[in-house]
């Protein structure tokens, strides 16, 4: 087996693929030879430049509009992966948004929706792919978590919550799809530089990164590096797994 973490002849999705992490993995997957559905909910323009960007350096994507916190809209973009590129082999569910409040002050709509996003879409979209990737006796299910997850936040009870769920669903459905040569794993990036930070006050994430032994933000490049390892072949003895890329922030 060559070791060159090759996606050639695999067809990936990536929810939340026009901008930030998303975008990033979408472009580190086709620039290793994956066909790639983009996926976006409110970002069309983004996620067709995406698509342009791509296309002329060669490689296959298509851009798909769903709402992954709808059960109905996930079927739909799975189901469009499978048409436009003729199967599925690599799902990550990386879409997510905060609605960041203490508890006291959060409104009911902010925990549900940060819960639905994050949390239910990834089991929307996994129960699509996983009813192709059982069929086909492979595949790989990779989940966009965050030490939020690991460690909580104060102000983030939905967020962590979320995240917290991503990683334990991570690892049930790990031994559910196991005896069918499917992988699951989850990411836990730290601080990554991206749009979803720029709720932050600059102290709070000033104070924020201190608490990274790294001593800074990580880029959405080097998630995307660890979502191609756990999608290639050589990671197919990995499953159940949560890897942090945060700068050391979670030592587990
Ligand atoms: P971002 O720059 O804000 O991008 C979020 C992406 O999610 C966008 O492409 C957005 O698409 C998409 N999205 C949001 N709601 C969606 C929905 N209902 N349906 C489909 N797509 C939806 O955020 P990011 O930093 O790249 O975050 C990506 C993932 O990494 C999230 O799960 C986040 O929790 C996780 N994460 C991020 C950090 C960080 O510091 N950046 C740290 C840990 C974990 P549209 O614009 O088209 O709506």
């Amino acid at each position: 087996m060559s070791s060159s973490l090759s996606l050639e002849n695999k067809v990936a999705l990536v929810t939340g693929g026009s901008r930030g992490i998303g975008r990033a993995i979408a472009l580190e997957f086709a620039a290793r030879g994956a066909a790639v559905v983009v996926n976006y909910n409110k970002s069309p323009e983004a996620a067709e430049k995406v698509v342009e960007q791509i296309q002329s350096a060669g490689g296959k994507a298509a851009a798909f509009q769903a709402d992954v916190a709808d059960f109905k809209q996930a079927e739909a973009l799975v189901k469009f992966a499978l048409e436009t590129f003729g199967g599925l082999d690599i799902l990550v569910n990386n879409a997510g948004i905060t609605r960041d409040q203490l508890i006291m002050l959060m409104p009911e709509a902010d925990w549900d929706a940060v819960i639905d996003t994050n949390l239910k879409s990834t089991f929307n979209c996994s129960k699509a792919a996983v009813k192709h990737m059982m069929r086909k006796r492979t595949g790989r299910i990779i989940s966009v978590a965050s030490v939020a997850g690991q460690m909580g936040n104060p102000g983030q009870t939905n967020y962590s919550a979320s995240k917290g769920g991503q990683i334990a669903f991570t690892k049930a459905l790990a031994r559910e799809v196991a005896a069918r040569n499917i992988t699951v794993n989850a990411i836990a990036p730290g601080f990554v530089d991206t749009e979803i930070l720029s709720d932050m006050s600059p102290e709070t994430l000033e104070a924020a990164l201190k608490l990274v032994p790294l001593g800074r933000k990580g880029k959405p490049e080097e998630i995307a590096f660890a979502a191609a390892f756990f999608a290639s072949d050589e990671a197919a003895y990995i499953t159940g797994q949560v890897l942090g890329v945060d700068g050391g922030m979670a030592m587990m």
